[in-house]
Parts: structure tokens; C-alpha cells; sequence
């Protein structure tokens, strides 16, 4: 297995691991869009996310950030748009992995190991794609 077929791997379990999360934590395709529902200042909890079928899903109660600022966060981050992110970042991957090695036009790269570079760029795209889902708990 090469570095790039390892990268991919662990990029594929990342996503499908970030895709779980984010279906377990919606009840409907339809309700994956949260926003804040910002209630009286007066309100016990005047923070809470909504799903867009405008079922509530948690009440936010900041323990030192700024609550508004934290409940903004949390609806920025909702299952909608992570799902969207993991399908981009699926497709990303998928182009990487098909650019073609090549010294031009005419002459094609068939060194093992690579000679004309492409292994080693797409292992780089490959290792900052990976940044993004490498800093969890
Ligand atoms: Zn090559």
C-alpha cells in the first residue's frame, strides 16, 4: 500500500466517520438546516437550535464564550452542512486521486516508483485534505 492509497484510506474512514455523526444527529433529511431561535433576554435559555422542520433541537447555554456567539457556531455547523462538506470533500479526493501521471503530451510517466512528480504532489493535496479531519478528541 502506498502513502497516497494510506492517505485515502484514512481520509475515506474520516469522512465516513464525520457522515455518521452528522445523520445521528438529524431525524430527517429534512430537518438537517439548524438555526437560532433567539428568544427575551429574560428567557432562562434565550439561545436555542432549531432544525428547519422548526423542531427544537438543543437549548444553548454557554459556559464561557458568549452564548450567542456559541449557538451561531453550533447552526453553521448543522448535519445540512456538514453532509455537504464530507460530499465535497469526497469528490475532491476522487479528483486527486484521478490526475494522470505525465511529462507532456506525448511521454507518460510508467516509473514505479513515480518519476514525473504526480505521486508527490497528490500525496501533498492528499495530506492538507487530511488537516481538516485529523484534530478530533
Ligand atoms: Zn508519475
Amino acid at each position: 500500500m502506498t502513502d497516497i492509497d494510506t492517505l485515502a484510506a484514512r481520509i475515506r474512514a474520516e469522512l465516513d466517520a464525520e457522515e455518521a455523526v452528522a445523520q445521528a444527529a438529524t431525524w430527517a433529511d429534512e430537518a438537517a438546516r439548524w438555526h437560532v431561535w433567539r428568544g427575551k433576554e429574560s428567557y432562562e435559555r434565550p439561545f436555542v437550535i432549531i432544525d428547519s422542520l422548526d423542531d427544537g433541537v438543543t437549548a444553548v447555554s454557554a459556559e464561557s464564550s458568549d452564548t450567542e456567539s456559541v449557538a451561531e457556531h453550533i447552526a453553521r455547523q448543522d448535519p445540512a452542512t456538514v453532509l455537504a462538506r464530507v460530499a465535497r470533500d469526497r469528490r475532491l479526493l476522487d479528483l486527486l486521486l484521478a490526475e494522470e501521471h505525465g511529462f507532456g503530451w506525448t511521454e507518460q510517466c510508467y516509473g514505479e516508483p513515480c518519476l514525473c512528480g504526480r505521486d508527490e504532489r497528490v500525496a501533498a493535496y492528499l495530506a492538507v485534505l487530511a488537516e481538516g479531519y485529523e484534530e478530533r478528541p
